[in-house]
């Protein structure tokens, strides 16, 4: 049966706190459980287990799009390396790619030592090239990983070791796992709270400041206030359109036999995407289901960071014609859940970091599509520089103050309609025609890609 339900929570008990019973205090407040708060908690108790750490959560830890996303533990960076070479310089570029890995390695060792179980598996990423524009893209990313080469680079797949019809070209990268996003929630936030984090529920922050957040449930005070709210952030004075909220849509499968597996040429777990504009991400889980998402963002005017249950709808439909389309033999699989999330994009694409000593206030996000491995290393970062510990993650390009704001409505909501609509329209023309189309160059620059 088809549930309008997230997969991730059907088979996780929600572990729920207590809210905040009045005012306190604490060294360092962090508003919002999901990975950026949780994990930035987890290691400030792990720097400095003397600091009193309070999370402050409006629904549950993992409630946002930490619960909600793709499981693609990922080294990818939002923005193209060459992009960021441009920007902050070659040796900047490579140290951030070298951190997204290391990111995800980190991941692994703290699953491993808090023994979390979620479904954690490192096999890598296979991009796949399911048309000429496609093949000529994927090249193009090829070139780039040779020349911001780190060793460890992607290596061809052989497109007749996959049953995608039409596939011409196909590469493998090492540096992603597949994992369970709830899972991995739950048990973050469980690992902090044996280190000694103190989490609240069902808190909301209604203001932050310096020294101070306001919540419906009292108000604490902190030297430190550090907002972990990502897509959320604008909701919040002073914050509006700081972050951009677009929604994902994601959907899965009920369990695939192995048999079907091996038969499309998918034994292992690596994850999979195309290179179309809006492309799809796809993952394997645990429990062996299909689960595939994007294809196509939302956004409501007014930067409201909720979805449109008819966008949804349309979404969904999208990503259940896509299964039959890269893989037949998977056309008679039903779908058993499709949900939403909520992602947080800043003006110029890049996520950041940011802590600023003489007020105390911190924050990160911004991560796009890429959260899942770039928060640990936003928390480890935020950790080292609230603890004044030196590291050679407080050096990376991504630290810094917050960025330029987004323009008011209508120009938000315009652009947003006008890129969904070219990306779909190129994305669609590529697939039929296999043919190129300049406006793909074009998009892809906007996106910094
Ligand atoms: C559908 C979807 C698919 C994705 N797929 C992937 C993927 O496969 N790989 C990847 O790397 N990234 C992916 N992402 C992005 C990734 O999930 C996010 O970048 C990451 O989870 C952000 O974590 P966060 O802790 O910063 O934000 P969130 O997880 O959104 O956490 C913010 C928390 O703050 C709380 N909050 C907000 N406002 C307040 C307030 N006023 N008071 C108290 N609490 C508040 C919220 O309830 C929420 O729990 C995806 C995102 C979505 C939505």
């Amino acid at each position: 049966m088809m549930l309008n339900a997230n997969l991730w929570w059907h088979d996780v008990d929600v572990v729920r706190r207590p809210p905040l019973e009045g005012d306190t205090d604490a060294d360092i407040v962090i508003v919002g459980a999901g990975y950026t708060g949780l994990w930035t908690a987890y290691y400030l108790r792990k720097l400095d287990p003397t600091r009193n750490v309070l999370v402050v959560e409006a629904g549950h830890a993992g409630w946002g799009a930490s619960g909600r996303n793709g499981g693609w533990c990922s080294a990818e960076l939002p923005v193209g390396i060459g992009t960021l070479a441009s920007k902050y310089g070659r040796s900047q570029a490579l140290a951030m790619r070298q951190a997204g890995r290391e990111a995800v390695n980190e991941i692994g060792r703290v699953i491993a030592e808090e023994d979390i179980e979620c479904g954690w598996r490192k096999d890598g990423t296979i991009w796949l090239a399911r048309n000429e524009p496609q093949r000529a893209r994927l090249m193009a990313k090829l070139a780039e990983e040779r020349e911001y080469d780190i060793g460890e680079g992607p290596t061809p797949v052989d497109p007749a070791d996959l049953a995608v019809p039409g596939l011409l070209a196909a590469a493998h990268t090492p540096h992603c796992a597949a994992l369970h996003p709830a899972k991995l929630a739950v048990g973050l936030a469980g690992a902090a709270v044996r280190h000694g984090v103190r989490i609240v529920e069902e808190t909301r922050a209604l203001e932050v400041r310096p020294g101070m957040v306001l919540t419906d449930r009292g108000q604490i005070t902190a030297r430190v206030v550090v907002q972990a709210t990502e897509a959320y952030s604008g909701l919040l004075p002073g914050q509006i359109r700081r972050v951009l909220p677009l929604t994902s849509r994601v959907i899965a499968t009920e369990p695939i036999p192995d048999a079907l597996w091996r038969h499309i040429g998918w034994p292992g777990r690596a994850t999979m995407s195309d290179q179309s504009l809006m492309f799809p991400y796809l993952q394997r889980t645990s429990d062996n289901r299909l689960v595939i998402g994007g294809r196509s963002i939302g956004y409501r005017y007014g930067a409201v960071p909720r979805t449109n249950h008819r966008d949804d709808e349309r979404a969904w439909e999208v990503l259940e014609r896509e299964i039959p389309t890269m893989f037949p033999a998977l056309a008679d699989i039903p779908i058993s859940h499709r949900w939403s999330g909520v992602l947080g994009v800043h003006r110029d694409w890049q996520p950041r970091v940011t802590y600023d000593l003489a007020t105390g206030l911190a924050s990160a996000g911004g991560y796009v599509g890429d959260g899942v491995a770039l928060s640990n290393l936003a928390g480890r970062t935020l950790a080292a520089l609230i603890t004044g510990t030196d590291s050679p993650a407080n050096r990376l390009c991504w630290v810094g103050p917050p960025g330029r704001r987004w323009e008011p409505e209508p120009l938000p909501y315009l652009a947003i309609q006008a890129i969904t609509a070219l990306t779909a329209l190129v994305d669609t023309r590529e697939s039929r025609t296999g043919g190129s189309t300049g406006l793909a160059a074009r998009l892809m620059g906007i996106a910094g890609k």
